[in-house]
């Protein structure tokens, strides 16, 4: 696997994860030479109307892994450097993923190459609208359910549905999940992957008789995961000693009062800025003392760069691939035990299948 200072392309990491997991399974070489590729994968350009009347053309993708299981399923993210091969890799994980928690489902992922903080609600909803229109030949409810991540929300998806059923005649809440509440999405959906995360720390602390209270934690990104998972582990006794998001991080080593960071964001847009905590760099943040790392945005995170220097001495992996298969055998090596992406944040996935059921 090429590498630039520790990181790696995401497709070539999913491959090699999946080699060596064949290898250690004994895996039949047919099978594990099929699943180290994507069955399709679309490849859309999306003509938008931006505000100033100009056309704007946007670069999207949806790959489907695999669908032995059953419909693809997976979300889709709108950032401005997604590409095909990252988009290949989060669906592959997915159906590691869906597989893992015994779901019906098969692997699947999207993205939109835009950048959702420089664009109008206008916009992102015509561009939404447009996506799912050339999106109809691939996705519905028995074939290809989308969700949210990166940059996409609840509001997101119902566009989605609302114009899939447009195209069809007949409303089909079936063909998202994520959706409002209004629209037949599930309630606790927004929290469900957070909340995931934290119950598979809770569980590995009690196998491992450790206790919850007191555990210094920190977490990059203060989305939809790290936000929810910030909040819960609070709740449940932690003392979460920084978090972030893409503008930079804060830190206060007493522990932050996450209600306050949280109504703060709502204000300020930004983590930074929090009055009752320092600064930190979200390289930074990834390297202080603390008892639990999670990470919660991107992938490449925990690279051969950095992961010598990692403190923590648990690692759950709210955003999928945080950690490159070099940096895991260093962490392994030097005894941190890190709770894989496709366990550590499948209940979003396990709370969107009971919304789709
Ligand atoms: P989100 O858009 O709600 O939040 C992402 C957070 O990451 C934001 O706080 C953002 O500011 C921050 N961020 C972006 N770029 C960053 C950077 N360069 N450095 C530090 N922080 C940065 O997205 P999300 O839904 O919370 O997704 C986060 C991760 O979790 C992704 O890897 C996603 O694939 C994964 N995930 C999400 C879900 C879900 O249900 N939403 C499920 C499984 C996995």
């Amino acid at each position: 696997m090429s590498s630039v200072l520790g990181k790696v392309n995401a497709f070539d990491m999913a491959q090699h994860q999946l080699d060596v997991v064949a290898q250690r399974l004994g895996l039949d070489a047919s099978i594990h030479e099929r699943l180290r590729y994507p069955r399709r994968s679309l490849s859309i350009s999306i003509p938008v109307t931006m505000d100033d009347g100009k056309v704007r053309v946007f670069q999207g993708y949806r790959v489907h892994h695999n669908l032995f299981r059953g419909p693809a399923k997976g979300g889709i993210r709108y950032q401005e450097d997604v590409s095909l091969d990252e988009v290949s890799a989060l669906a592959m994980w997915m159906t590691w993923k869906c597989a893992l928690m015994e779901i019906p489902f098969g692997g699947a992922k999207g993205g939109v190459v835009c950048t959702p903080r420089d664009m109008s609600v206008g916009e992102l909803e015509r561009m939404t609208r447009r996506m799912t229109s050339e999106l109809m030949i691939i996705i519905g409810p028995n074939k290809d359910i989308p969700a949210p991540d990166m940059n996409t929300n609840a509001q997101t998806m119902a566009w989605i549905m609302d114009t899939y059923s447009m195209n069809v005649g007949h409303s089909v809440p079936s063909v998202v999940t994520g959706k409002p509440l209004a629209l037949g999405g599930s309630k606790g959906r927004e929290d469900a992957t957070g909340r995931g995360c934290v119950f598979v720390v809770l569980e590995l602390l009690k196998r491992t008789n450790r206790s919850i209270d007191g555990l210094r934690v920190a977490i990059q990104g203060f989305g939809n995961v790290g936000g929810a998972a910030a909040r819960l582990i609070q709740q449940a006794g932690a003392m979460v000693v920084a978090v972030s998001d893409c503008r930079g991080g804060i830190y206060q080593s007493n522990g932050l009062d996450i209600q306050a960071v949280i109504d703060h964001v709502k204000e300020a847009g930004q983590v930074s800025g929090f009055a009752q905590a320092g600064p930190v760099t979200n390289d930074e943040l990834l390297e202080l003392d603390c008892d639990v790392l999670i990470p919660a945005a991107l992938g490449n995170q925990i690279t051969s760069e950095n992961a010598a220097r990692i403190r923590a001495n648990i690692v759950a992996e709210g955003a999928n691939g945080p950690t490159t298969p070099e940096a895991d055998r260093i962490l392994q090596e030097r005894g941190v035990v890190v709770i894989p992406d496709v366990l550590a944040n499948a209940g979003g996935v396990t709370v969107s299948y009971f919304e789709w059921v």
